[in-house]
């Protein structure tokens, strides 16, 4: 592909940099896995949206500005080269609206996805269960059909709902019909978190933060309208939700560039006196980033020219998440005991390193992700 940008892509780019230049918080706003923090990451969002920057790749009708592939990773990267706010809205807008705009019904994209743009709704997901991460299909969540209200009747437990706490509504699956082969019997459903029956309950996180809860439902009623996609279906919904977020929108590698480039400026001002081979660790961190930056490059050129993103999506999830690690860890020790204190300039580091050590855990594993690669890239048999 022609790495050069277009005239137009350079327009926006420039338009993209100078609203940033002018809007980001000059303070970061505190965790958005506070509750104070989750308000006002809310407020920042609703400013994204007022100057169309929220959703920039989806139709206008949406809220959206019908930006290019391409133009969507320029927005990504100025943004975190902006060191703008983290994204609250995530799992509504990178993993239920690729889903919607592939299965979702005319009545649900219009009534769902402005308001999922303005974050005047945010979204949780409800996949994982106690005894269903890896094995999502094992989930046992049920929904037992209520012909009398013309929908069903959800009950269960849900788990490791990242923002649950603060969140409207929740995406997940259920198993719809109890006789059907595993994979067969799962249905797609929007609930609404507020909805008699269900419980929301706060989970401790290692950072002290509040946002992680658990959901619990019981005989909780959920319309026909708020089913996504055929009824006994849920896993290939899912499925096409799992590969957006493994694959190019979760973690876009303007996040990764940008954390490298500021790595490189601590290294200029930190690095003296340090062990030798962390300047090699330091290179290999802003390499990695470049290189993640050319992949996707890569990617972005295949599902342009009508190519699907497959199993590859399993590489990057795992070249994005084990980079983050890396490139943390090198932060730390060049902070040293430094890097323990919990506020100043450089307490950024601890929290996004804690963060970066989940990376290899959510959106699957990366044990299983190597499962993937092995069997569904390089040929190998399958695992036990
Ligand atoms: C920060 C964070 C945010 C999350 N947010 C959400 C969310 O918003 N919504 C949601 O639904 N879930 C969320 N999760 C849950 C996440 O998807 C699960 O933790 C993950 O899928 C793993 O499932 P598990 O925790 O049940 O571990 P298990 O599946 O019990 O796995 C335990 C260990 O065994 C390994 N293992 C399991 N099976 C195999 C196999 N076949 N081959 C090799 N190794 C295997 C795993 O890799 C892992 O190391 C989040 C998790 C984290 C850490």
């Amino acid at each position: 592909m022609d790495l050069e940008l277009s005239d137009r892509e350079r327009a926006f780019q420039a338009e993209v940099r100078a609203w940033l230049g002018e809007n980001v918080p000059r303070r970061p706003l505190p965790s958005g896995d506070t509750a104070e923090g989750f308000a006002l990451h809310k407020q920042w969002e609703k400013r994204l949206f007022e100057a169309r920057f929220a959703v920039v790749s989806w139709p206008r009708a949406y809220g959206g500005r019908e930006a290019s592939l391409m133009e969507w990773l320029i927005f990504e990267e100025e943004y975190y080269r902006a060191g703008a706010p983290q994204r609250v809205s995530q799992n509504g807008i990178f993993l239920l609206a690729p889903t919607l705009f592939e299965f979702g019904t005319q009545e649900q994209k219009e009534r769902i996805l402005p308001r999922m743009a303005a974050a005047d709704e945010l979204w949780a997901q409800g996949w994982s269960e106690p005894n269903a991460g890896s094995d999502l299909a094992g989930i046992q969540s049920r929904a037992v059909r209520d012909e009398e209200r013309g929908g069903w009747k959800l009950t269960g437990q849900k788990t490791w709902c990242t923002r649950g706490a603060f969140c409207d509504w929740m995406f997940g699956l259920f198993r719809s019909d109890p006789a059907a082969e595993r994979h067969r019997g799962l249905t797609y459903f929007l609930v609404p978190l507020d909805a008699p029956g269900v419980t929301v309950r706060p989970v401790g996180r290692l950072d002290g933060d509040a946002g992680f809860a658990e959901v619990f439902l019981e005989d909780t009623f959920v319309p026909d309208r708020d089913v996504l996609g055929p009824v006994g279906k849920g896993w290939n919904v899912a499925m096409a939700t799992a590969s957006s977020e493994r694959g190019l929108t979760l973690r876009s590698p303007g996040r990764f560039v940008a954390a490298a480039n500021r790595l490189g400026e601590l290294w200029r001002r930190r690095g003296a006196g340090a062990r030798p081979g962390l300047r090699d660790d330091v290179v290999r961190a802003w390499m990695d980033a470049e290189a993640y930056r050319l992949f996707t490059l890569q990617t972005v050129t295949k599902l342009a020219a009508g190519g699907a993103a497959g199993p590859e999506s399993s590489l990057n999830k795992i070249f994005w998440s084990e980079l983050d690690v890396r490139l943390h860890e090198a932060a730390l020790e060049l902070l040293g005991p430094e890097a323990e204190l919990e506020s100043g300039p450089e307490a950024a580091w601890m929290k996004g390193f804690q963060f970066a050590l989940a990376g290899p855990i959510y959106a699957g594993t990366n044990e299983i992700q190597r499962n993937v690669v092995a069997e569904r890239l390089l040929g190998l048999p399958k695992g036990a």
